[in-house]
């Protein structure tokens, strides 16, 4: 297979599945999330500190993938069979590890304190069903063969070139199998048919792109890791791919109407970026006590 294709910087604005989705739950949010350096009422810093902090489900995701891309390294470089009690023990020191970051839930007094017991059991059953899968034997017995071809988690943000746009698409793990490029995207929360398919078509784009692999041979499977192993295949034609390229294009241009520099990727006006009404969102909100 082809390297990844490299891009040198240029500051202008890249389309992505979760850009365009913080744009759309509220304008000040996404203001917040990628504008935080032109803010005249908050340092960037306390703007900053506020975007980092993670949730428990969030950094459930974060453990269980850190985890998943160790596991293919290893199975990458040694055919051993993997040792149980090892791997848990590993899970469960990362765990505590990635606790230690600060939580929305703390920050904003909903809980006490964390319960990691809790977390870990989470990201243990989120590791069980994915290892006693049958994917995961399949993997061992047929992705294995082209071991050397595997791509996991490239390094970056996964940025590609989409009708001329920048866009960034980032996979979890992409592996060969005969003539058909795979791409797994591990989910650890609720099955979101419309999000989720939007963004493994996205990925079929970036692996189309770098690998100059025809879409009709690329496999995207979405993995839900719970409550139990479930998988949703995709077949992606070259007409989703154009459909997929004109709605990035659209949603590229919506952005582009809130910079006031669009080439420098510099905002306009903050009071243009409206707060949104929908209170649940305000919820779960990293920033909300920059809104009230
Ligand atoms: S608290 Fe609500 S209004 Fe404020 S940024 Fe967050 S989602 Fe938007």
């Amino acid at each position: 297979m082809n390297p990844i294709k490299k891009f040198d910087f240029t500051p202008i604005l890249g389309w992505s599945v979760s850009r365009y989705d913080t744009f759309t739950t509220c304008r000040r949010r996404y203001y917040y999330t990628y504008y935080a350096k032109f803010d005249p009422e908050y340092s960037a810093d306390k703007i900053n500190r506020l975007k980092k902090m993670t949730s428990i489900p969030l950094e459930v995701g974060n453990i269980v993938h850190d985890i998943i891309k160790v596991l293919l390294e290893r199975l990458r470089k040694t055919d051993q069979q993997i040792d149980g009690r090892r791997f848990y023990d590993y899970a469960r020191k990362i765990t505590g590890q990635y606790c230690q970051k600060t939580f929305s839930e703390i920050y904003y007094n909903e809980i006490q304190q964390l319960d990691i017991d809790d977390i870990y059991e989470s990201v243990r059953l989120n590791l069980s069903n994915l290892l006693n899968s049958q994917r995961f034997m399949w993997l061992l017995q047929n992705a294995i063969k082209h071991k050397d071809q595997w791509v996991i988690e490239p390094p970056g943000y996964g940025q590609t070139v989409i009708r001329g746009l920048k866009a960034y698409c980032k996979v979890d793990f992409l592996f060969p199998v005969d003539d058909v490029l795979y791409i797994m995207d591990w989910k650890t929360g609720k099955a979101d048919q419309t999000k989720h398919s939007k963004q493994m078509v996205g990925y079929s784009a970036w692996a189309a792109f770098h690998f100059d692999h025809a879409p009709e041979r690329i496999r995207p499977i979405i993995a839900y890791l719970k409550p139990d192993y479930a998988e949703e295949t995709l077949s992606v034609s070259q007409s989703d791919t154009d459909r997929f390229a004109d709605i990035v294009e659209n949603e590229t241009r919506e952005m582009y109407a809130y910079c006031a520099n669009i080439e420098e990727n510099i905002p306009k006006e903050k009071s243009l970026f409206e707060k949104t009404n929908v209170s649940i969102f305000c919820d779960y909100c990293n920033f909300r006590e920059l809104c009230r």
